[in-house]
């Protein structure tokens, strides 16, 4: 008869420790078997080495540790990698380790496909088919941690979680994974190196604000033109520029953290004057970055690039305002692995 055995870090740890009792053994071997799943990012029940072969096979035949499998990889020519990471029911979805110079950050998937529907971003065809449990998040994270040891020798850095799906969508498993990810019981890192990328979710980014998070904030703007921005973020007709503006004044006073917006300048879209004055008006209440992001281009060309003439305009005008503005160069483009440019080909 098949059953369905539980995915073994569904559980707390807490709950890990009332297994071990009710199986008539010692809380303590919760803790190892914890520490083996998180700490050590253990595969397998066999890798518990200093659990005893009568516990690894009750173990086993009471759950699953449902990993991830990193299925390809593919490394650009400026380093940058890109993991297609197959899931235990067989979906796939991917992460990148882009290194700089200071950096090596991984970008992470939070969702299999997208439900929103950003006419630029190639994800936004896939349709959403189920969002990441908070392991799967990070289990990408330890994958890439790994990997920038091997070939950049050096531990991540940063995570964004600007992979494809919209990390709102999923918050609560989200937020589990970054728990985890901060966590002494497992990677230790600080939140301050952690930013969660959203094309704007008024009601969730209120929710941030009031859980207090510790991770940064980016906005996926590329408009603040209503009727502008609908027409290639079709979702903004849901939740329009007002709401988002609204949920951004809430989070700036209660955490009074920098939001960074991400903005892609086009060809006859938004690059000229009025555009970058509806987005210094809409950006000027708090202190914000504006990261002008290049465009990759995907398949079918409708999107172009606007000019360099149209990006300086867009700095020296936002600088002039006390905004800070960055160009921020594409990674990757050669293997798909750049914004907007996952699941374009797999
Ligand atoms: N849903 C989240 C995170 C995923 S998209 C969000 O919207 O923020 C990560 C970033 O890539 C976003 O800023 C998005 O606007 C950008 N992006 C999407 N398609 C792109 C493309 N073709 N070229 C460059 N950036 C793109």
């Amino acid at each position: 008869m098949a059953t369905t055995k539980k995915d073994i870090r569904a559980l707390t740890k807490d709950q890990l420790r009332e297994f071990f009792v009710s199986q008539g053994d010692k809380p303590f071997r919760g803790n190892q078997v914890y520490e083996w799943l998180w700490i050590k990012s253990a595969h397998t029940f066999e890798d518990m080495t200093n659990i005893s072969i009568e516990t690894r096979q009750m173990l086993e035949d009471n759950f699953v540790i449902n990993h991830i499998k990193v299925d390809t990889m593919q490394r650009s020519n400026d380093g940058t990698i890109k993991n297609a990471v197959r899931l235990h029911d067989g979906f796939l979805v991917e992460s990148v380790l882009i290194p700089t110079k200071s950096r090596s950050t991984a970008c992470v998937s939070s969702q299999v496909g997208c439900s929103l529907d950003c006419r630029f971003c190639a994800t936004s065809r896939l349709k959403r088919m189920r969002n990441l449990n908070p392991d799967e998040i990070y289990d990408q994270v330890v994958a890439i941690d790994q990997q920038s040891r091997l070939y950049n020798d050096r531990p991540l850095s940063n995570i964004v979680f600007m992979g494809m799906g919209e990390p709102l969508m999923n918050y609560n498993n989200v937020l589990k994974a970054i728990d985890k990810i901060t966590s002494k019981e497992g990677l230790a890192m600080s939140p301050k190196r952690i930013t969660v990328s959203t094309s704007g979710v008024p009601k969730m980014i209120k929710k941030m604000a009031d859980d207090e998070v510790k991770f940064n904030l980016a906005v996926s703007l590329h408009s603040a033109i209503d009727e502008v921005r609908t027409s290639i973020m079709p979702f903004n007709e849901h939740f329009p520029l007002a709401d988002l503006r609204e949920a951004l004044e809430h989070w700036y006073s209660k955490t009074k953290s920098r939001i960074t917006y991400e903005y892609i300048v086009w060809k006859g879209i938004n690059d000229n004057k009025e555009a970058v004055e509806a987005l210094i008006q809409f950006c000027k209440f708090a202190p914000s970055k504006v990261n002008l992001i290049e465009y990759n281009p995907i398949d079918d060309g409708e999107f172009q690039q606007a000019n360099s003439e149209a990006v300086n305009m867009y700095l020296n005008m936002l600088e002039s305002r006390n905004i800070v503005a960055t160009i921020r160069r594409s990674r990757g483009k050669d293997i798909d692995a750049a914004c907007g440019q996952l699941a374009n080909k797999s």
